[in-house]
């Protein structure tokens, strides 16, 4: 059912109680925290906004980091209150906590339209327990709940979904922001139903991780292109040798099924054709995390077996031209999880192609395309094409689980129009 958003209330003079999805990075600089990357406030901004013209009193709620329920000075949010002040061009006030009684005097000195920051809500073990006594203290400021921060609406905790409760027992209603109410749109109802052809591209490194996906989106789609390290697992099910590639063994039968189930409904279901492999080189370094770094050598396109000696990255470029062909005769596309490791350039041409095919249906087509995940939406960010789809999701690990079918916490606990 659709969710009450910020547009439908009347809110002048209440407290709106505001989870923003803050988790900003940060770097530490002549020992001074400084926010490296503001996108994640600056989204946030035409929510703030309206809210300010509808004469609310902000009170702004979120997490940074994992500071495991202590006061970690490093992962507080204060520099972010000076960026946000800055940035919406009216004063912010900062909290230095997010419950009790100085939350309760910097509110109850709030004029309509003025804006507090609270720090750090997981300086608080209560917050990821979702403990209810510690919900009834944040929502001892709140009249009013909005959710904005799609990207942890996934997990049940007490500012995504407890204080929500405690506000609707109270009669309060609780809404989706802006960025919430795109995330439910284009994710949700749009893929819903589709304007059809629809094509789905998934890629990403494991046949495990998009299972779930795969089947509920082969209900709907009309094409499933098959990248990314995932492939693999789908051809060593076909018997085709895959050497030293990133594989699934255990789930074989997973990949086989899903073809299945794709004939069954006549869905168009393409693996690659060729494969883009490199013979790993231990470097006889280690990395950061102590694991030992690989060079790779000998870059090349095969078609069939991989040889023992080799590696595969990503999809071959006549496999991209095949999958660029077909999502220009795309109306919806969806993508989730690149076409090969693109981190790296030496494997990032084959999601280049597919990322410009999916520009151009968009641009030139008047296709919507649709494109979930956190490193696919870095792909297209890299490829310089984001601003050449029609929605880019900023919910990660939320918008993976939201398209594989399941009720998020976070948007359950919103009130229904
Ligand atoms: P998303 O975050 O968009 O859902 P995933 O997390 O599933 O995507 O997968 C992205 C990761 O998969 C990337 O870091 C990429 O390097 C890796 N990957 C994709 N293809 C390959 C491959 N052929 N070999 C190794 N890693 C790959
Ligand atoms: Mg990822």
């Amino acid at each position: 059912m659709a969710k009450l958003t910020v547009r439908d209330l009347d809110v002048r003079g209440q407290r709106v109680f505001l989870r923003v999805d803050y988790n900003v990075p940060l770097e530490e600089k002549d020992g001074k925290m400084v926010i490296t990357d503001a996108t994640r406030i600056v989204e946030t901004l035409p929510t703030l906004k309206l809210l300010i013209e509808k004469g609310g009193k902000l009170i702004l709620t979120a997490h940074l980091g994992r500071p495991k329920g202590k006061r970690e000075a490093t992962m507080s949010l204060q520099p972010v209150a000076v960026k946000l002040s800055e940035l919406l061009g009216r004063p912010v006030t900062f909290v230095d906590d997010c419950v009790g009684v100085k939350v309760e005097q910097a509110v109850a000195a709030m004029k309509d339209g003025d804006v507090v920051l609270l720090e750090n809500v997981r300086y608080y073990n209560e917050e990821e327990k979702n403990d209810p006594a510690f919900a009834e203290k944040l929502a001892k400021v709140a009249d009013v709940y909005v959710n904005d921060a799609f990207g942890a609406a996934h997990r049940a905790h007490a500012s995504t979904e407890g204080v929500a409760r405690v506000v609707a027992k109270r009669g309060g209603k609780c809404a989706a922001g802006l960025l919430m109410e795109r995330e439910l749109k284009f994710l949700g109802d749009e893929l819903e139903k589709p304007a059809h052809p629809f094509v789905v591209i998934l890629g990403g490194a494991k046949v495990s991780d998009k299972i779930k996906v795969i089947d509920r989106l082969l209900e709907k789609a009309d094409t499933i292109l098959i990248g990314g390290a995932m492939a693999y697992t789908f051809m060593l099910a076909h018997g085709v040798k895959t050497g030293k590639s990133l594989v699934e063994p255990d789930h074989k039968q997973t990949a086989l099924d899903a073809e299945t189930k794709a004939k069954k409904l006549k869905v168009n279901f393409q693996l690659p054709v060729d494969v883009v492999v490199a013979t790993p080189v231990d470097t006889g370094k280690l990395n950061k995390k102590g694991k030992p770094v690989f060079d790779f050598t000998n870059v090349r396109t095969v078609s069939g077996d991989i040889p023992d000696d080799a590696e595969g990255f990503g999809i071959g470029e006549k496999t991209a031209a095949r999958y660029a062909e077909i999502i220009k005769g795309a109306k919806t596309i969806l993508w989730n999880g690149p076409m090969g490791m693109f981190e790296d350039p030496r494997f990032a041409t084959s999601t280049n192609i597919v990322a410009q095919a999916v520009a151009d249906a968009t641009q030139k087509h008047g296709a919507k395309s649709i494109i979930g995940g956190g490193d696919s939406v870095k792909a297209l960010k890299k490829a310089k094409l984001g601003d050449q789809v029609t929605f880019m999701s900023t919910g990660g690990g939320a918008s993976l689980e939201f398209l594989e079918g399941a009720v998020l916490p976070g948007v359950a606990a919103l009130s229904d129009k």
